[in-house]
């Protein structure tokens, strides 16, 4: 089926406002269920990537709590062996990192400013976020509970936390419309993919760039017969 034009207008109007400076590090948040909910907030939110931190051996899956939001939010993985490495990149690219940890070091999150790059930390279902973690973060946060139970679902504090986020930069006039919370040439990509997964695989496994779209959203080079016939 042809790409519709009013589709591929709401695959941009999705794009521009996604925001390359607001993201979530899960520290062995393995449970699909749970994984699967904070890519759907992410997607809601308009994050543009998350990243999940597993131990080796272990392949994090999501499941149909997703509603398709894996397709909209890029999940990096990687092993727990490099979590430090992940963290260390993201500083270097000016994230501040905000680990969610109920240490009596921890602010309340709401006493913090996310309008600027931002990471969130959150830890393991039972466990919670590791110690080698935590003295990484810059700040730890909380968000206060007047209940009996100590803590909320891993997924359920991450969403709390991305729609702070998202009214902080509200707020600020800080929201992106028009693409600009991403490099321009990220946007392309990500725009032909989101357009035309399976051209985007096989120009992938070709080692080919991707076709330049015209303005309506149509591929203006000529394909191979046989893959023109999937799109
Ligand atoms: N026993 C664990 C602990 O002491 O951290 C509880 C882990 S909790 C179920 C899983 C994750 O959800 C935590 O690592 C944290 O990232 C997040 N979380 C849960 N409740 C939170 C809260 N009140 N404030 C901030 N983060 C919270």
């Amino acid at each position: 089926m042809p790409l519709l034009p009013r589709r591929f207008e709401r695959l941009k109007a999705v794009l521009n406002r996604r925001m390359g400076d607001l993201t979530v590090v899960l520290e062995q948040v393995d449970k699909p269920h749970n994984l699967s909910a904070i890519l759907r907030s992410c997607d809601a939110v308009g994050v543009l990537e998350a990243h999940v931190v597993s131990l080796a051996g272990r392949t994090p899956t999501l499941n149909g709590t997703a509603k398709g939001s894996e397709k909209w939010v890029p999940l990096h993985r990687h092993c727990d062996a490099d979590c430090g490495t992940l963290l260390g990149a993201l500083k270097a690219k000016g994230f501040r990192l905000y680990g969610t940890h109920l240490s009596a070091e921890a602010v309340d999150y709401r006493s913090c400013d996310f309008t600027g790059p931002c990471a969130f930390v959150l830890g393991a279902e039972k466990w919670g976020l590791s110690a080698a973690a935590a003295a990484l973060v810059d700040q730890p946060i909380v968000i206060p509970m007047q209940g009996m139970v100590q803590s909320l679902n891993v997924s359920v504090a991450c969403a709390t936390l991305l729609f702070e986020a998202l009214r902080q930069r509200q707020a600020a006039g800080l929201l992106p419309s028009h693409g600009e919370g991403l490099p321009a040439e990220r946007y392309d990509h990500l725009l032909f993919e989101w357009a035309y997964p399976e051209v985007a695989a096989w120009c992938q496994r070709e080692g080919r760039p991707y076709p330049a779209l015209d303005g309506e959203g149509a591929i203006s080079e000529n394909l191979p017969r046989s893959l023109k016939m999937r799109y």
